[in-house]
């Protein structure tokens, strides 16, 4: 009674396995793939963007900055020139025209760091130009990645149909081969498949099918006993003696 249990666990390890290969097969087919690729690209584009809008963020706070300090600093030398101003028709001590020189010397720096500033914001506006340009490519590429994919899902989600008569007879399959197995031994095997994709590994000669090694006499023996369920002491398989 219980080793024809062994043979139903048996049998229903091979319809789980048609089972599980058909599944497959409908996952791995060529649109699939694809599909799966353009939902990568898209991913990938989408992280592209999220850097590039940042960066462009950096840049436009580091621009409005600079634009600031330009500011600052036009201010400045607007006061300086009104000082120069104000004193230039005056009849000027030596002591006094030295002040002037310095305030003429600020100003030249000033109009220098202006420049400099000035070029800095001319090279950050060809750098957001270039973002800008990579923003608009990749938004592409993702608007292209969304059309192939929905045209791919599309067509996958038909395959998927076109199997689901076999799919619906395939897992049939797996409930009627499912009647009849203990709870007990239904529950030892999915445990083992939680590890090992094929729970059940047959006796040949005295090794495991399925890890390929010398099973020891003693577990050998109980093999023999009638009823008795054994595992294989090294990959944790149900052992299956066949009939013939
Ligand atoms: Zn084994």
């Amino acid at each position: 009674m219980l080793s024809n249990d062994l043979k139903a666990l048996w049998d229903y390890q091979a319809a789980e396995n048609e089972l599980e290969s058909y599944e497959r097969t409908l996952m791995n087919t060529e649109t699939r793939k694809k599909l799966v690729h353009q939902q990568q690209v898209y991913k990938n584009n989408q992280q592209k963007l999220k850097q590039l809008e940042q960066e462009s963020m950096l840049l436009q706070n580091k621009m409005s900055g600079i634009a600031s300090q330009i500011d600052t600093l036009q201010k400045q030398m607007q006061e300086k020139k009104d000082e120069i101003n104000e004193v230039s028709g005056y009849d000027l001590e030596d002591m006094f025209l030295e002040d002037v020189r310095e305030m003429i010397q600020e100003c030249e720096e000033i109009k220098a760091s202006v420049e400099v500033s000035k070029r800095k914001i001319v090279e950050i506006m060809h750098r957001l130009e270039k973002s800008e340009t990579e923003i608009k490519e990749t938004l592409i590429k993702m608007s292209n990645a969304k059309k192939q994919f929905d045209i791919l899902k599309e067509q996958h989600a038909k395959e998927v149909a076109a199997g689901k008569d076999d799919l619906d007879r395939l897992r049939a399959n797996v409930v009627q081969a499912a009647k009849g197995i203990e709870p007990s031994l239904m529950e030892r095997y999915k445990a083992i498949k939680q590890h090992r994709a094929n729970p059940m590994a047959k006796l040949v000669g005295d090794r495991c099918e399925g890890c390929k090694m010398q099973l020891p006499s003693g577990v050998l023996q109980s093999l023999k006993v009638e009823g008795s369920i054994v595992e294989c002491e090294n990959c944790g398989r149900i052992l299956f003696v066949a009939e013939d």
